[in-house]
């Protein structure tokens, strides 16, 4: 089978990013990518947003889109009827997440009282209520609260188990880490699999906020790459790119299911990274 491609969008905050958003969508569009997915925000109009975002994607482009949905703060019926509003309008597919507390992603996590505890509960529900493809997340470097790497690979079997279709990792700069947790996978007897998240690091001063977003380590060598760039964009963002492609390579040799990239809502990066890696490989279908 060719390996899938998407790419995730998150919902923005002003009108100026729902510009951007709409046109960095115009731009993969013609791409015909396997889906697009929308993150679920931490609260309130943030995830009135991706539902809406979801909702036009289906009605005005040709993209399919997964919808990202955590657990936080929603009971089980809350849960229920957000299923029942993507199921309303045609979406069939969800990323299954059980989310972080708000405000401190590390900081104790608080169920809500009628709701879930952990993602498999969420795929447990999901699959007994209709025909949904169903994706999880899986962490090449470890979730950051699993206290070892047993307990870690035993839970995200469990979740797999419970009913996901397929995993998208957490983003991370060193292929090898994706290689291990698959072979830690693949050993526990589970074969779902684990699409790699490809995130093109451009910025600088984007590395310190994806260390504490994902706890994702980042090689000190394309650091110090990038450190030097601070004040050429455009050589940092050829860095970026270059070391972007250059994982995407070697985890499509390796076997990987797909890339999944992430845009940040901007498609320049993104777009180079995959044209490049479809010249290369030619084993992406791109119309
Ligand atoms: P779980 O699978 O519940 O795991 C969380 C922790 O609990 C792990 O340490 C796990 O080992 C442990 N655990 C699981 N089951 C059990 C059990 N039965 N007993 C004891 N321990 C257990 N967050 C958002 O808010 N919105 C998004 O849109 C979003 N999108 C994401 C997309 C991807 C691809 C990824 C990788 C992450 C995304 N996240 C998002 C972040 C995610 O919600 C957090 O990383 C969260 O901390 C973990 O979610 P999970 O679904 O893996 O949780």
């Amino acid at each position: 089978m060719r390996p899938t491609f998407s790419f995730e969008f998150f919902p923005p905050k002003t009108a100026k990013g729902e510009q951007d958003l709409w046109q960095a969508i115009r731009r993969i569009e013609p791409l015909a990518p396997d889906f697009v997915s929308i993150t679920y925000g931490a609260g309130g109009s943030s995830r009135d947003r991706t539902i809406q975002i979801t909702q036009r994607i289906v009605a005005e482009t040709t993209l399919r889109p997964v919808a990202h949905l955590t657990a936080v703060g929603h009971s089980v019926a809350e849960l229920r009827h957000i299923i029942g509003q993507y199921a309303d309008v045609g979406v069939r597919d969800v990323l299954v997440l059980r989310g972080d507390p708000p405000g401190d992603p590390m900081g104790p996590w608080q169920p809500h009282p009628d709701g879930f505890t952990h993602a498999f509960q969420l795929v447990e529900l999901i699959r007994s209520l209709g025909a949904f493809t169903i994706g999880v997340a899986a962490f090449p470097e470890k979730h950051p609260r699993s206290p070892d790497w047993d307990s870690d690979i035993r839970h995200f079997v469990a979740k797999c188990r419970a009913g996901a279709d397929y995993a998208i990792t957490q983003m991370f700069f060193d292929v090898e880490h994706y290689l291990r947790l698959r072979d830690r996978v693949t050993a526990a007897g589970c074969m779902t699999p684990i699409i790699p998240e490809i995130m093109p690091a451009t910025d600088v001063r984007q590395i310190s906020r994806f260390a504490e977003l994902s706890g994702a380590a980042f090689p000190e060598d394309l650091a110090h790459r990038l450190v030097a760039a601070r004040d050429r964009p455009e050589d940092a963002y050829k860095i970026g790119v270059e070391h972007a492609k250059a994982m995407a390579e070697i985890l499509l040799a390796e076997g990987a299911p797909g890339l999944h990239y992430i845009t940040l809502n901007k498609s320049a990066a993104t777009l180079d990274i995959h044209r490049a890696v479809v010249n290369s490989s030619r084993s992406l279908h791109v119309s």
